[in-house]
């Protein structure tokens, strides 16, 4: 520690006088740390010439020397304790971040000055038996032994080339840690305690120098090539040797003193010092290793992760965007899609709604449009039952005012008013039930059920006639939606015309047969007779409004009957029978396909 201000502060207010007491005082103490990593002793003996030289070089100052660990040298520089620190290269890339020293000379070999100061590295050993590993990834998987996990040389410089090997601690059976001195690692690989040792370079030629090992006792794992003829077999790459830093708090002065000194001292042990070495190697094993002034590397926080591996996420974080994107779209899609399907649905609804009002405002235009043309044809209808009345009535008048009131006439006469007024009244409620207006009620039919309640309907009509009616159903029809009354009204019609047909033919006996059948996706209901047939006249106009060949008919029923089917999304047609006679046929189409 220098205590020089003070003594300065004290020379300037004393004047010339003091300075002399000032010179006398300038034997301050300087004290150097040295990392003692296999003893007390072992680094006073290592550093003991430096030591000397110093002393005999810089007489005004006292110099001693502090073998202290690596924790003890941390403390004693943040405690401003000692002015120089002398340490392995790895704890002075730490104590650099950390404490802030400032290296001011490197170690070098003697034998090769100016050549290479990196020295540092470490050599693997294994016992010289058959099959040994000759590679460092072979030491997977087996026990290595380590003088410390901390240890530079012993360790780490290591450590960094099993990782570029593509082994890792863990890949190892055990990390043996022997402690120091370094030689226990040789002697748990002769005890069998480990298969490989790690030892810093150069000492393995130590020992066999010194005779503590035989020459071909081990053999080296991972062997690289020399960087320089005579150099120390190494298993890994090297790194510069020990530097002698300065902490900030060290006087510029003395700082250069000392590098000035050391500079000029003459090899001792084969060893001296040279300028001071780039140590960025240094720097890069820690921050590959993750340890040391990198060990937050280590630990994943997201920053740090994020700092690593940047383009993965970069590429990551596009994808789930690109994805996120992608199903925000189909779902916008889907929605749109659905909306619009929605409203095209409502849309054809709606459309249908107002297309069936107007079919259903139009039936009941033409329907009253009928009725207006209808209007002189019910006169002239109405006209021939009337006109008879009134001759009937004019008849039985006459018959009582010649006064031989003559009974049978009369009872015929009134017979035949009542016939005729029965026959107006009949077309005036035909009339009406075609005018009058019915709500459509559609509901799913059985229509060989409607045809077998429609006979039963129509069987005493036929029976007058002499007309039998016969049925051929098909089994197991499917259902159609209907309105049952209104279908019921036109096979009433079919059957009364085919009835009209027969009623005068020599055919009677033949009668009517009712079928229904399953065709092109309707089911079908047929009225075949065997009456007079359809002339191309009349098929031509069988359909129009007002169009009949009988004295009383109104020529509306098949007119109805063609509206009514096709308003239930059928087809109502006729056919000339070959054997004579003409079949009615309508059809509708299938609601649900259960019968
Ligand atoms: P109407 O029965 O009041 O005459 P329709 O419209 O029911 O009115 O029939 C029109 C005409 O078609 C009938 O007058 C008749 O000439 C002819 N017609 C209908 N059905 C048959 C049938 N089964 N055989 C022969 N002609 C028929």
């Amino acid at each position: 520690m220098i205590r020089r201000w003070p003594l300065l502060l004290f020379c300037l207010l004393l004047g010339p006088l003091a300075l002399l007491a000032a010179g006398a005082a300038r034997a301050v103490d300087v004290r150097i740390a040295v990392l003692a990593y296999q003893g007390a002793e072992r680094a006073a003996q290592d550093f003991e010439p430096t030591l000397a030289h110093l002393r005999a070089r810089l007489p005004e100052h006292r110099f001693e020397m502090l073998p202290l660990d690596p924790a003890g040298i941390e403390r004693a520089a943040r405690a401003r304790a000692v002015d120089f620190v002398i340490t392995n290269p790895g704890d002075y890339v730490e104590l650099e971040a950390r404490v802030g020293l400032v290296r001011l000379a490197t170690l070098e070999r003697a034998a090769d000055p100016g050549v290479s100061a990196s020295t540092v590295g470490s050599t693997v050993i294994v016992r010289r038996l058959p099959g040994h590993p000759t590679q460092l990834r072979e030491l997977r998987g087996r026990r290595v032994a380590v003088v410390s996990r901390e240890a530079f040389g012993g360790w780490r410089v290591i450590w960094r080339e099993l990782k570029a090997a593509g082994v890792s601690p863990a890949d190892l059976a055990q990390l043996r840690e022997t402690g120091f001195p370094m030689q226990t690692v040789i002697q748990s690989l002769r005890d069998g305690q480990a298969d490989a040792g790690v030892l810093r370079s150069c000492m393995l030629e130590e020992e066999i120098a010194a005779g503590r090992v035989r020459a071909d006792e081990f053999a080296v794992v991972g062997e690289r090539a020399p960087v320089q003829p005579g150099a120390c077999r190494s298993s890994s790459r090297l790194y510069p040797d020990w530097p002698l830093a300065r902490l900030a708090s060290t006087s510029p002065l003395l700082a250069k003193s000392v590098t000035a000194s050391l500079l000029t001292m003459a090899p001792a042990d084969g060893r001296a010092w040279t300028a001071p070495q780039d140590y960025s190697d240094v720097h890069a094993l820690f921050r590959d290793l993750k340890i040391g002034p990198y060990a937050h590397l280590a630990h994943t926080t997201v920053a740090g992760f994020a700092r690593e591996h940047w383009p993965w996420l970069a590429v990551a974080s596009v994808a789930i965007l690109w994805w996120v994107f992608h199903a925000v779209r189909v779902e916008v899609l889907v929605r749109r899609r659905t909306a619009e399907l929605t409203r095209a649905i409502e849309g054809r609804e709606a459309a249908e709604r107002v297309a069936r009002q107007h079919r259903e405002e139009r039936d009941q235009f033409s329907r009253l449009g009928i009725l207006g043309e209808m209007a002189s044809n019910i006169a002239h209808e109405l006209n021939q039952p009337l006109a008879a009345i009134a001759n009937y009535a004019e008849g039985i008048t006459r018959v009582i005012d010649a006064g031989r009131p003559d009974t049978a006439f009369i009872r015929d006469g009134a017979r035949g008013i009542a016939g005729q007024a029965e026959r107006a009244g009949a077309i005036i409620r035909r009339i009406r039930g075609f005018v009058r207006r019915r709500e459509v009620r559609l509901e799913r039919l059985d229509l060989n059920e409607l045809v077998r309640e429609t006979l039963q309907l129509f069987d005493g009509q036929a029976q007058l006639n002499g007309v039998p009616v016969s049925l051929a159903l098909a089994e197991r029809l499917p259902r159609v939606a209907a309105d049952s009354l209104e279908i019921e009204q036109v096979l009433l019609n079919l059957l009364q015309n085919a009835l009209d047909a027969m009623a005068e033919g020599a055919r009677k006996a033949q009668g009517i047969q009712v079928s229904t059948r399953l065709a092109g996706g309707m089911v079908e209901v047929a009225v075949r007779d065997h009456g007079s047939g359809l002339s191309p006249e009349v098929e031509a106009q069988l359909f129009d409004a007002f169009f009949t060949t009988k004295p009383q008919g109104l020529g509306l029923g098949l007119s109805i009957c063609r509206t009514i089917v096709e308003s239930h999304g059928g087809h109502l047609w006729a056919k000339n029978e070959p054997g004579g006679g003409v079949t009615l046929r309508f059809g509708l189409p299938v609601h649900d396909e259960e019968p």
